[in-house]
């Protein structure tokens, strides 16, 4: 690694709840550089595991956020023009197999369709990401690993991962904890008292509920965290969970007076 990525290493031991064997299942693909697949709603833990991970294995972690204006160069690398001319910069992906990362594209279908060209030949047995630009073939270090991440209910039915490129991938799924364990999360993460923890997880899981009468997701974990946090600073309870749940779950005003209805029965 050379020391490039330095700044890319985890170095507090993120806290992390894990639901099943998926620690010691990572180590073993991680063991054999196989790309990995994190499916699951948002807002369950999926990055936090990727950075714990990281962390344990002792390798660097570099993040990139997919969205929809992002295109294949900025995660290969382009040419910049400075005072001295033009000077190649190396985009995050490009920067991870060159020295070594693990490379975390989070909602990796977001991105165009050409990011999934480039991501192709990273896959397989080649393990190698061409850079058309500047006529180089990087060859990926041995540390390298490629982990992405798909939330298979959100996105349209035209940006499913095509059978082509998860193929390619061993997948490990993500889904909301166990009632008990997401309240332990809840008091972990924010340090409010486990019966408020018990009762926004309730909440929480009626609201996950509330997908068949048109709501698009329920509260993730990641909600209830923010939930509680406010809960912990001294906000009322339905005040909090208007603002990190109700308000930004929904726009409709049925669906409204449903969530409104839930979090009184809880808290009054
Ligand atoms: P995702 O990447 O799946 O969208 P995150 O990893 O960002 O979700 O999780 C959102 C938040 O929820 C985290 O910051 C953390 O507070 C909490 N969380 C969810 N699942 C866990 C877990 N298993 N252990 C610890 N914290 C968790």
């Amino acid at each position: 690694m050379a020391g490039r990525l330095d700044n890319y290493l985890v170095t507090a031991q993120p806290y992390y709840s894990e639901q099943g064997n998926e620690v010691l299942h990572y180590e073993k693909a991680y063991a054999r550089r196989l790309p990995v697949l994190l499916k699951g709603p948002t807002g369950v833990g999926k990055t936090r595991f990727i950075e714990y991970m990281a962390h344990r294995l002792k390798r660097p972690l570099i993040t990139v956020a997919c969205n929809e204006d992002m295109t294949a160069s900025d995660l290969v690398g382009r040419y910049l023009l400075d005072s001295s001319g033009l000077s190649w910069q190396d985009g995050p992906l490009a920067q991870a197999v060159r020295h070594g990362a693990i490379c975390y594209l989070d909602e990796v279908i977001e991105a165009r369709q050409d990011t999934t060209v480039i991501i192709h030949p990273l896959t397989d047995s080649r393990r190698i990401l061409p850079v058309d630009k500047k006529g180089e073939v990087i060859h990926a270090h041995p540390d390298f690993q490629l982990v992405v991440s798909y939330n298979p209910g959100y996105q349209s039915h035209s940006k499913d991962m095509k059978p082509s490129t998860r193929q390619r991938f061993v997948a490990l799924s993500f889904d909301y904890p166990d009632p008990e364990a997401e309240a332990q999360i809840l008091v972990q993460e924010s340090d409010v008292n486990i019966d408020i923890a018990r009762s926004l997880v309730s909440v929480g899981q009626h609201t996950r509920a509330l997908t068949s009468r048109g709501l698009a997701e329920g509260a993730s974990t990641r909600m209830l965290v923010y939930a509680a946090f406010l809960i912990r600073d001294g906000m009322l309870p339905a005040d909090s969970c208007e603002m990190t749940l109700v308000q930004a779950l929904t726009d409709d005003p049925d669906l409204t007076l449903a969530l409104q209805a839930l979090i009184k029965a809880r808290f009054g």
